[in-house]
């Protein structure tokens, strides 16, 4: 069934251990593919009767999004704690990687210019907004991330969807509430001898208890990077992968079907959605359009720039309007996710992390610049605080963009954004 491709490719390329998992997962309890390929079935025509007849439904949904509380749990070795940069690199992955993920799966992704013409049509708001937990299951205040060091060397094997590294007992973090939060594992990741990108256990997978339900993904995978020295695997540092494995969470599969090399109508199974074209196998790399396989021979060939196919970070960039469809069923009532749409409260509601302002370069050297959507936020107030707490800038105008911040000494610093009703913070380096 699996084509051996994507472990040969593995280290250098995306793979996921979604294939594999499944395969365990039938050994383990035989039948469980037929039963999670029935209840696809049963999901995508509900889901997908509405875009039948209006193709564009996910493209006019621009408000009420859904905004669901995100936690994740650090299960890393100290090389690799170290090598990230220890707490402000974490922080700094998880800041960058929430963007990415808020701006994928709300249309709000740069890179969407280069979406072929002929399939912007296609080209989806999903609606879906991942806030980092503010309250933890206790009811306290939370950063939204734990951390556990783990004995050097420690990987986790995906085709159980790394199960070792999501109970303590095992020498994991337990997740938290799954009914309420989404639980998201950073983890140095294997699968025979290579390395993998991440893997997802949702909801509609048997066999799984309810405490391993997530998305588990490789440290060096997570975030998008901000400098060049960061450590990543190669072309895969946009943070895609969790966009990718996100959509496995929300009952996507990949673009050709996961059928080993077949097509649709002779044999193979495609993904169910009729908006991406027949696709043989994996896209791989950055391939340029229009790209043709034994499916799609001719015409606009296969919509490698999805992010349900393997391409690199910086080559995929769109869900399609029934994919985002069938996302918005699983978090609908009576959807498999339903339960994590219910607690925004538990969650940034204020800015829904970095989405709304952006405040750069990071690190500067001169200026600091504040960006944000003046229609809906009136900026009032802008200070800038050292670690001491001791104030040292303030300026006081209607709708600063830009701060002066030359001859201030080399340090971190917390820039404060008062808004109307609201306070958005941020750490920045002065170098
Ligand atoms: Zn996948």
């Amino acid at each position: 069934m699996i084509s051996c491709t994507c472990r040969l490719n593995a280290v250098a390329q995306r793979n996921c251990g979604q294939v594999l998992m499944l395969q365990h997962l039938e050994e383990q309890h035989p039948g469980s593919m037929k039963q999670i390929a029935a209840e696809r079935k049963n999901v995508l025509e509900k889901a997908l009767s509405n875009t039948n007849k209006t193709p564009s439904i996910a493209t006019t949904k621009t408000t009420n999004s859904i905004l669901i509380p995100v936690v994740f749990h650090f299960v890393i070795d100290s090389n690799a704690f170290n090598s990230i940069g220890g707490i402000a690199g974490i922080e700094n992955r998880i800041n960058s990687q929430l963007t990415v993920i808020n701006n994928d799966f709300n249309a709000q992704n740069a890179d969407q210019s280069k979406i072929p013409t002929v399939w912007k049509p296609l080209f989806a708001n999903v609606g879906i907004q991942f806030g980092l937990a503010t309250t933890s299951p206790t009811g306290n205040a939370s950063v939204g991330y734990d951390l556990r060091i783990v004995p050097n060397g420690t990987r986790y094997d995906i085709t159980n969807g790394a199960k070792a590294a999501k109970f303590s007992a095992s020498g994991g973090i337990d997740a938290w509430d799954n009914t309420r939060y989404l639980n998201i594992w950073v983890a140095n990741l294997y699968v025979a001898s290579s390395t993998a990108l991440g893997v997802t256990t949702p909801p509609t997978f048997p066999g799984y208890s309810l405490p391993e339900l997530g998305v588990t993904i490789n440290y060096l995978a997570f975030g998008s990077r901000t400098s060049a020295s960061q450590p990543f695997i190669r072309n895969i540092d946009r943070g895609r992968t969790l966009t990718h494995e996100l959509g496995h969470y929300f009952f996507l599969i990949h673009t050709w079907g996961d059928d080993g090399g077949l097509c649709p109508g002779t044999g193979g199974i495609d993904d169910g959605i009729a908006e991406t074209p027949p696709e043989t196998d994996a896209i791989f790399n950055a391939p340029s359009f229009p790209k043709f396989d034994a499916c799609s021979p001719s015409g606009n060939g296969v919509m490698f720039m999805n992010y349900m196919d393997y391409t690199d970070d910086t080559a995929m960039f769109l869900f399609t309007n029934q994919q985002a469809a069938v996302m918005q069923a699983e978090l609908a009532v009576g959807g498999h996710s339903n339960s994590l749409a219910l607690h925004p409260y538990l969650a940034d509601t204020n800015f829904k992390t970095i989405k709304d302002v952006k405040i750069y370069p990071n690190p500067t050297s001169d200026y600091i610049n504040i960006e944000y959507n003046s229609l809906q936020y009136k900026l009032l107030k802008v200070d800038v605080v050292d670690m001491q707490g001791k104030r040292i800038i303030q300026k006081e105008e209607p709708n600063i963009s830009q701060l002066d911040i030359r001859g201030l000494p080399s340090a971190i610093y917390i820039i404060n954004c008062y808004f109307e009703h609201k306070v958005y913070t941020q750490k920045i380096r002065v170098q």
